[in-house]
């Protein structure tokens, strides 16, 4: 019998566009698997919607945006999410929640799947979230021994209250340049490069925009390279991939827009730095409590030192993102990467029973 898998997408959060793109692509692969696709979509007010079945790869991303019926969680969930307990015939084998940041890469849903008692592709509740919140995210790293850059964080209320004092702090512990951040998002989105102070308070306002909780980092010149992996209990690494924004740094715009960016994949770096990056990858996978997948980003120095920058519990997946390409570049296709994501899904939620 086909297995079916409802795919959860679109979502609450900035990364909403991101998530459409990627549902497109992996729909395809699904069908050409031999799936049945149940979509399920969110929207951006995060109301749930179903609707039509998908039967073929969509050319379309608005195409996605479809939705003829609508549920107001938690009300009616097992008419979205059908499960074993409810009926044999209808229920769901695997979801496979396509959402990136907040409210979808953040435990949120994992959390409902878990409570359904679903098998979902990916990570679970608590990686989810402590791989969403970047300070939690750097605390464990530096449980692990992970080098990575030095950062200063705060939340919305303490800027509030004592900006100057941050501001001395900031420029203390840390030189210009710097990266301020949300804490919790992903695509780069409220992220900016400030080279002095007057800029270093536009990107914390700005930031504060999509967050009550930030991070300012110090900016390193630096290789960006990035690794997959893949594996719950015996997790393994693809070969690293090497990403080169053809501005200033990898914005939005150049993840998603401009298309522009050069991927090079295998990287070319010593072998001693690519089992530094092995070692650290999972690592970082362990120290979370990873399942399924993850793509680390590390930086890179001129003295080929090795400092994380994050990972990402759900990261990019269309068939031109980083993680399946790098999966594809160690010999595994885009439909074998998604099988074996369905397979990894099913053997998590065995293993905890
Ligand atoms: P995604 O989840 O899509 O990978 P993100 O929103 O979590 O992205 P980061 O990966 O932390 O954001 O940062 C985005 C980009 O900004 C990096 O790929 C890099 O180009 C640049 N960048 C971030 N932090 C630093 C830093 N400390 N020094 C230099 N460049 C940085
Ligand atoms: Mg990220
Ligand atoms: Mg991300
Ligand atoms: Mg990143």
């Amino acid at each position: 019998m086909k297995k079916r898998i409802g795919l959860l997408y679109g979502g609450k959060s900035a990364e909403h566009e991101v998530s459409l793109m990627t549902a497109r692509a992996v729909t395809g692969a699904l069908n050409f698997n031999n799936y049945e696709v149940y979509p399920i979509y969110i929207t951006t007010d995060g109301e749930w919607r179903k609707g039509k079945r998908l039967s073929g790869p969509v050319e379309h991303v608005e195409e996605l945006q479809f939705g003829t019926e609508q549920l107001a969680i938690p009300n009616n969930i097992s008419d979205f999410l059908p499960t074993k307990a409810e009926s044999e015939e209808q229920a769901l084998d695997v979801i496979f929640p396509l959402l990136h940041g907040p409210n979808g890469e953040d435990g949120t849903v994992q959390g409902l799947l878990e409570v359904l008692n679903l098998p979902y592709v990916g990570n679970g509740v608590l990686a989810s979230s402590a791989g969403m919140d970047k300070v939690v995210m750097k605390q464990l790293f530096s449980v692990a021994g992970l080098k990575q850059v030095p950062y200063i964080h705060f939340i919305r209320s303490n800027w509030r209250k004592s900006q100057e004092k941050l501001l001395d702090q900031i420029e203390e512990q840390l030189s210009f340049p710097v990266f301020v951040k949300p804490a919790n998002l992903g695509s780069s989105v409220g992220i900016s490069k400030a080279v002095d102070r007057e800029s270093l308070i536009q990107a914390i306002e700005l930031a504060f925009k999509y967050d009550r909780k930030i991070v300012i980092e110090q900016g390193v010149k630096a290789r960006e390279i990035e690794m997959a992996v893949l594996g719950n209990d015996s997790p393994r690494c693809s070969v690293p991939g090497e990403i080169k924004p053809l501005k200033d740094f990898y914005d939005y715009q150049a993840k998603y827009q401009d298309g522009n960016t050069a991927l090079i994949i295998p990287a070319e770096i010593p072998d001693e730095v690519e089992d530094a990056m092995k070692d650290m990858a999972l690592k970082a996978f362990k120290v979370l409590d990873c399942s399924g997948l993850v793509r680390a980003d590390f930086f890179v120095t001129d003295d080929n030192e090795v400092l994380i920058n994050e990972i990402n519990t759900m990261p990019g997946f269309t068939p031109f993102s980083m993680y399946p390409l790098l999966w594809q570049h160690t010999g595994l296709s885009y439909p074998d990467l998604i099988e074996e994501l369905v397979r990894l899904a099913i053997e998590r939620h065995d293993e905890k029973q």
